[in-house]
């Protein structure tokens, strides 16, 4: 089998004037598309060609030697993750059973905002912002280029992709405004939800 692009969940204008068209046409189909190609290529012949993006991640991180993969790999994952993270007139308010969660694990819903973008914004360098669950707590952490929590066994449940690609185009090196924007329009509640009640499972 082959890792293959997934389309993105919704139309490449749908989250302008928050996300811009070009910037989704390059992300999606320049950068994202580039690290399905590498890694098609790199697997190609060797033992991980059949498996599934998700074991290809975790049986080549911390390995210096198929660092290359993995990096292709875990990009390949977090940019099908940052996607679904996402959707047009979402933002704001968390809502359903994490709404709860975050009151509960970050005192209120503006602390939960002010730590995640401060990870974001102390990422130095191209990297993720996420939130996570560990030992059913809800976590904020930062990981550096391609890394990524299913490599470790932690659970994201969103992420915001703090690599300069993800915002030039539209914030110029404004990465605030783009974490701003993503707090206030652009998270998708629902994914998150659904991804905290499967980890419930
Ligand atoms: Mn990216």
């Amino acid at each position: 089998m082959s890792i293959t692009l997934p389309k993105l969940p919704y139309n490449n204008d749908a989250l302008a004037p928050y996300i811009s068209s070009s910037t989704l046409d390059f992300h999606h189909g320049k950068h994202h598309n580039t690290y399905v190609t590498n890694v098609n290529k790199l697997i190609e012949g060797t033992e991980l060609a059949n498996d599934t993006l998700e074991d290809i991640i975790k049986k080549t991180v911390n390995n210096a030697d198929k660092i290359g993969i993995f990096n292709n790999a875990a990009q390949v994952w977090n940019h099908t993750f940052y996607w679904q993270s996402m959707q047009p007139n979402g933002g704001g308010l968390a809502t359903g059973n994490i709404a709860e969660k975050i009151n509960a694990n970050f005192g209120s819903y503006d602390r939960f905002v002010e730590q995640f973008k401060n990870a974001g914004l102390t990422q130095f360098g191209s990297g993720w912002a996420w939130l996570v669950l560990k030992n059913n707590q809800l976590e904020i952490i930062k990981t550096a280029n391609a890394d990524t929590p299913i490599a470790h066994g932690i659970t994201p449940l969103l992420t915001v992709d703090v690599w300069e690609h993800a915002y030039y185009l539209d914030y110029q090196n404004g990465r605030g405004g783009y974490l701003d924007a993503f707090f206030q329009h652009l998270i998708n509640w629902e994914f998150a939800n659904a991804n905290l009640l499967e980890s419930q499972g």
